[in-house]
């Protein structure tokens, strides 16, 4: 998901939000286009590729207006092209919408409106928004925009931003926040007001900010805001005096940059899978990956090698791959690997992942693997680094930069990177079936709502950071897909804070580590509603013979593991395997909320 800018005042807005969509290209997307409403009519100029394209044709058919919205499409829902890019103007051409994320009931709101005589013009997700909005306009709330918009947005399922204006009240322009897959700023100016998904794009007209809330939209005039909840209460909007010097800027509502990389993850998720999931038929498009039918089939082994996080993150692969591929799957670390006179064919893939991609052992792993006649795809971050250059196929993270010191945003992305390989391995092998594709797909969509979700939790788990914070050990146990965010929980944990920590697949507990639980040395477990579960609610009981003090991340509404845990994390209900890349997301805020002491 990519760049939102509009403009309400009294310049030509066009320029403005050109130059703002400019300021967020680092994000990358592969279309754009902007909107104006002037002398009643909205008028509109989109293309794909640079932004420089669109300048191109705003230059040679120019457009103004005072009211302006502008988008950086990267597409998840319909491929790249000017009909799919926004803005998108509904059927009886009132209201014209930008849209950030992923719409997760589309399809069955988009047969709603087919079945009322609405017809599309776009495969986009987000033109069900604008139709939707001009529908409740027409049928349910008699022209009134702000309800019209709140009533949709009440529908739409799924982590979302929207802007949205219509020709008829060309003094007012609606932003719509739903859920954490990336934020809504308000700027406020003298006598013109901005909107934008992030703030870099707009600071240079205003210092004076206001993130909306998840749930939440505001009506903007070129002198007023007001806020309300998607309920209709009102909301008291604190403004925030953003700071001059870049790097506060750059962290804009976050107190330090691993909290704002925690917040993105929700968005980075909607990166990665943008255009490579066809959300509709269940296709995995990974052009990169160089992958055919006849390669997938004569795979016999994926060798994963990498280092720290990522060597979790391939623990995590393994079972994608096993699971889902049914490719035997081996997890090395690289450092050691590279000296190991490993045993490999031309039928083995050695899967390098690596967030810079320059990573040296996993370099000279791999370096060591081809020599052996394997073949070698990546998973990395950086673009144009050595592990993408030197790949037979490799699948970028599309992650952003990381500024935090401990990686969060490449680990979720690499997790679901390697998630979206074993899928398009098992089409092609014939282990996933048509129908488990489209199931599938519809998993992956609701991501960037799961990861959100876990984020709204922010109070519950500053609370439990209080009780926590002074201890100087703890030890982190999940089980089966989950067991190795465990391990990468009590890594993140002494790597960016210094404190002490284990991570143990649940089951070994016996084996050794049991003898050091006491009341001061807290358990993290995961122990979510799945296959595993009875196992752990089996463990948690051993620990708490110890007087061991059990904090859980559970399933929401399981009532059952209060008795068991002394508190307890909730995350969303949720398929297995999605659970790592959701169960992570607590983890990572507990660490983060405790090394920072924002709680106190
Ligand atoms: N899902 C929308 C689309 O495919 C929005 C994508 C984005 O966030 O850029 O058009």
């Amino acid at each position: 998901m990519c760049g939102i800018v509009g403009y309400i005042g009294h310049r030509n807005a066009v320029p403005l939000v050109l130059d703002g969509l400019q300021r967020l290209e680092y994000r990358g997307y592969d279309s754009a286009g902007v909107a104006v409403i002037h002398e009643g009519q909205i008028k509109i100029r989109r293309d794909v590729g640079k932004l420089i394209n669109l300048r191109n044709k705003v230059e040679s058919g120019p457009i103004e207006g005072t009211i302006g919205i502008g988008h950086t499409r990267w597409a998840t829902h319909g491929e790249p092209s000017e009909r799919n890019a926004h803005p998108h103007v509904s059927m009886n051409g009132d209201f014209v919408v930008v849209h950030n994320g992923i719409v997760e009931n589309y399809l069955e709101l988009k047969r709603e409106l087919t079945s009322e005589g609405v017809t599309f013009e776009s495969d986009t997700d987000t033109e069900v928004i604008v139709q939707l909005i001009a529908h409740h306009a027409q049928h349910h709330t008699n022209g009134d925009m702000v309800e019209a918009t709140r009533q949709t947005a009440l529908r739409l399922r799924g982590a979302q931003a929207i802007v949205v204006v219509n020709k008829h009240t060309p003094d007012r322009l609606i932003a719509v926040r739903i859920g954490n897959a990336g934020g809504v700023a308000l700027g406020i100016g003298n006598g013109e007001n901005f909107v934008a998904s992030d703030i870099p794009a707009i600071l240079e007209y205003t210092r004076k900010m206001i993130f909306l809330d998840h749930a939440d939209m505001a009506v903007v005039t070129a002198d007023s805001y007001h806020i309300q909840t998607l309920q209709g209460e009102p909301v008291d909007a604190e403004i925030h005096e953003i700071d001059w010097d870049s790097v506060s800027a750059g962290r804009g509502e976050f107190q330090h940059f691993m909290q704002k990389e925690i917040f993105e993850q929700a968005r980075a998720v909607t990166d990665t899978m943008g255009g490579r999931v066809d959300f509709e038929k269940g296709d995995i498009l990974l052009k990169e990956l160089n992958l055919d039918e006849a390669l997938a089939k004569r795979i016999s082994k994926i060798v994963i090698t990498a280092c720290g996080t990522s060597y979790y993150s391939g623990l995590v692969g393994k079972f994608f791959f096993e699971q889902l591929a049914r490719v035997n799957t081996e997890v090395e670390y690289a450092s050691e690997y590279r000296y190991r006179n490993p045993i490999l064919d031309e039928n083995t893939i050695v899967l390098a992942i690596t967030q810079s991609g320059e990573t040296a052992d996993t370099l000279a792993a791999v370096a060591e693997a081809r020599k052996r006649g394997a073949m070698m795809w990546s998973v990395v971050n950086a673009i144009g680094s050595a592990a993408m250059r030197t790949a037979d196929g490799y699948v970028l993270m599309n992650a952003g930069p990381e500024i935090g010191v401990a990686s969060t945003k490449a680990f979720t992305t690499s997790l679901v990177n390697q998630l979206m390989i074993a899928l398009r391995l098992g089409q092609l092998r014939g282990t996933i079936s048509a129908e488990q594709s489209v199931f599938f797909a519809q998993q992956l969509s609701q991501l960037p709502r799961l990861i959100g979700q876990v984020l709204e939790f922010e109070d519950q788990i500053k609370a439990l950071a209080t009780v926590f914070h002074n201890y100087k050990d703890f030890l982190f146990l999940g089980r089966g897909i989950n067991y190795p965010i465990a391990l990468e929980g009590a890594l993140k944990l002494k790597e960016i804070s210094y404190i002490h920590a284990e991570g143990y697949p649940a089951g070994e507990m016996k084996h050794g580590p049991i003898a050091l639980i006491d009341e001061d040395m807290p358990v993290l477990a995961i122990a979510i509603q799945d296959d595993l579960y009875e196992k752990m609610i089996s463990q948690i009981e051993q620990a708490k013979a110890r007087n061991g003090i059990v904090i859980a991340v559970a399933t929401e509404g399981d009532t059952f593991i209060q008795s068991k845990a002394d508190h307890v994390l909730y995350v969303p209900a949720m398929n297995s395997f999605l659970s790592p890349i959701v169960s992570l997301a607590s983890f990572e805020l507990i660490i983060s909320i405790i090394v920072s002491g924002s709680f106190l």
